[in-house]
This record gives structure tokens, C-alpha cells and sequence, in this order.
């Protein structure tokens, strides 16, 4: 297999000057050093290429070498070797001198190579690729009350930007840069609201364009997306758009019909309880679940779920009320009593 082009693994163009690769050694070293990216053998591996590829790149002899050699640089020095005595022995041949032949067998040797490399990175090229940006992802909590109605999150977003007072180099007339300790970079923090929309859920991401990893090579940034987790609220069960609160309903008013305060996201309401409630039954209180996210007019249900409240104390008079109604129960015909 090919080895990887060293220009390409620090992302410079072959002209890039000492500065770039420089520049783009800090920025990719610290992107993949072991201590960022614990346990990352991928990183790991990048990390060994990028240090590889700058031994070679920032030195002006090795480079040399390398631009005219590619992965043979170090035989570099053999390979000029055995030219010089091949021109020599050719040189004796041919008895005579010719412009062509000064730089025949080295430019051969040479153009082969150009060649090799050529095939490999699919053409030459002046400047490395533009790519966008990564994107950057960030947890955010949110009530149900704040996902019901929506709400706003201030973020304090830490970006790295080049040093001004270097210009990004790390150094300032030959010394370490002390803006930024020969970093190159400084982090600038930026405060931004993001808007959270009405009907976000547990896993609802929210885009806040451009405000990722900055671009490579002046490709554009990435975004950043606010990874959402709603919190589980002590009244209401959330099921996607719809709520389903409990509602205790007293037996008298189960059986009768009645009236229920219930709670909903906008305020308490009174329900009818309709005659003869079943324990268990859910009433849908159509609209009145959470917004759907990103359609300002729709909206799911409240399903309230009843509960019928036996009596936990019976006076006398209540106990001969139902023992009255035992009475009546026992005398209905088999086919209409209760259970039956
Ligand atoms: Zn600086």
C-alpha cells in the first residue's frame, strides 16, 4: 500500500511555506494529541503520521529530499550517489558531453517518481481542499413546561481563533509569542442565545447554523446542534405529542357524573366526568397536549386517566346505603346484575 503523502497529512499544498506547515502541524497536533482523545487508536495513529510528516516538512533539507524523492528521501544521498557515477560511466561512454545527459538519468529517475506520485494523489494541485467545518454538539435540559412553550438557552461557546499578535505563527521576532504561549491560537468565548422551539423532545436536536468547528482551508464552518433532553415531569406522562395525566374521581361522582379539576400545561380546567365512569377509562381532551414541533397550529391530546376513589370509612348511614344498594343488586334479574 502506498504510504500517505506527507503534504497531504499535515493538509498544506506542496508550495506551502515554512510558516504554514508550521501552522498546520500546531492545529492538527493538537486536534489528535493522545491526551485529547484518550483511547483512540485512529487518533493515535494520525497523531504519529502528523509528528512523521512535520520531521520531514520543516526541515528545508529533508523537504528537499522528500519533494524530489517521496518516500525515498533518506536514500536520498545513495540514489545521487549512484547517479553521479552512472553519468560518470555514461558520461565516459559517450565520450563526449551533452546538455540532454547532464541531467539524464536523475531527471528519468526523478520524472518516475513525479509520476508515482501523480497517479497517487490523483493529479497535482495548488492548494489543499477546502472542507466545512465539523459539526458540534451540546446537551441542553429543558422542563416540559419550557419544551410546551419554548424557550431560550444562552450558550458560552469557546472557539479557537489565530493569535493576532502573532498572526497565528506563535512567535513574535524570533520568541515565543506570550499572547498565546506559542500556540498560535488564543479561545475566544462567545455568548449566543439559541432558541428552542415549542414540541422539542428527548433527542430533538436544534441547529444553530455556522457555529461549529471552523472550516479547513477556508471551507465553511460546521454547525452546532443543541441535543435536547426533556426532563420527566411528577403530573404529566409524555408519549411523542401526547400527555396522560391521573385524575382521582370519587366514586359517588364515577357513578353519577360529575365534575374533575384537572391540570393541564395552560392551567387547571374543570371536566365532566360523565355517569358511570369506569375506573381506568381515559378522557381525551382533544388539543390540549404538547405543540408539534415546528407547526405552530397542531398540537397532541391530554388523555386523563381516572382513577375512582373507593371510600376508605363508611359512617353507619353509609354502610346501610350500601347494603340497600347490596339489596337491590341481589334482586335485579341474573342477566342485568352487576359482574354478571
Ligand atoms: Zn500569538
Amino acid at each position: 500500500m502506498a504510504r500517505k503523502d506527507l503534504y497531504e497529512t499535515l493538509e498544506v499544498p506542496r508550495n506551502a511555506s515554512e510558516k504554514e506547515i508550521r501552522g498546520a502541524y500546531r492545529k492538527l497536533a493538537r486536534k489528535y494529541h493522545p491526551d485529547v482523545n484518550p483511547n483512540d487508536r485512529a487518533a493515535e495513529m494520525r497523531f504519529k503520521e502528523i509528528n512523521a510528516a512535520h520531521e520531514v516538512l520543516s526541515d528545508p533539507e529533508k523537504r528537499k529530499k522528500y519533494d524530489k524523492y517521496g518516500d525515498r528521501w533518506e536514500m536520498a544521498d545513495q540514489i545521487e550517489e549512484n547517479q553521479r557515477r552512472t553519468s560518470a560511466a555514461g558520461w565516459a561512454r559517450q565520450g563526449g558531453g551533452s546538455t540532454v545527459f547532464g541531467g539524464g538519468d536523475a531527471g528519468d529517475f526523478g520524472s518516475i517518481f513525479e509520476n508515482l506520485f501523480r497517479r497517487e494523489r490523483g493529479g497535482p494541485r495548488g492548494q489543499a481542499a477546502q472542507r466545512r467545518g465539523q459539526d458540534l454538539e451540546t446537551p441542553v435540559e429543558a422542563s416540559l413546561e419550557e419544551a410546551y412553550r419554548g424557550t431560550v438557552r444562552v450558550l458560552n461557546l469557546q472557539s479557537p481563533e489565530p493569535c493576532k499578535t502573532c498572526g497565528g505563527t506563535g512567535e513574535v521576532a524570533g520568541a515565543i509569542c506570550h499572547a498565546c504561549e506559542g500556540m498560535g491560537q488564543v479561545t475566544r468565548t462567545r455568548r449566543i442565545e439559541v432558541k428552542v422551539p415549542p414540541g422539542v423532545k428527548t433527542g430533538s436536536r436544534v441547529r444553530v447554523a455556522g457555529e461549529g468547528h471552523p472550516g479547513v482551508n477556508g471551507g465553511p464552518p460546521g454547525d452546532l446542534y443543541l441535543v435536547v433532553t426533556v426532563q420527566p415531569h411528577n403530573r404529566f406522562e409524555r408519549k411523542g405529542d401526547d400527555l396522560y395525566v391521573d385524575a382521582n374521581v370519587p366514586y359517588y361522582d364515577a357513578v353519577l357524573g360529575g365534575e374533575a379539576e384537572i391540570p393541564t400545561m395552560t392551567g387547571r380546567v374543570a371536566l365532566r366526568i360523565p355517569e358511570l365512569t369506569q375506573n381506568g377509562r381515559q378522557i381525551r381532551l382533544k388539543g390540549k397536549g404538547m405543540p408539534v414541533l415546528g407547526k405552530a397550529d397542531q398540537a397532541g391530546d391530554l388523555f386523563v386517566r381516572v382513577h375512582v376513589q373507593l371510600p376508605e370509612h363508611l359512617s353507619p348511614e353509609e354502610r346501610g346505603h350500601f347494603e340497600a344498594l347490596r339489596q337491590l343488586q341481589a334482586q335485579r334479574p341474573a342477566g342485568a346484575r352487576e359482574g354478571s
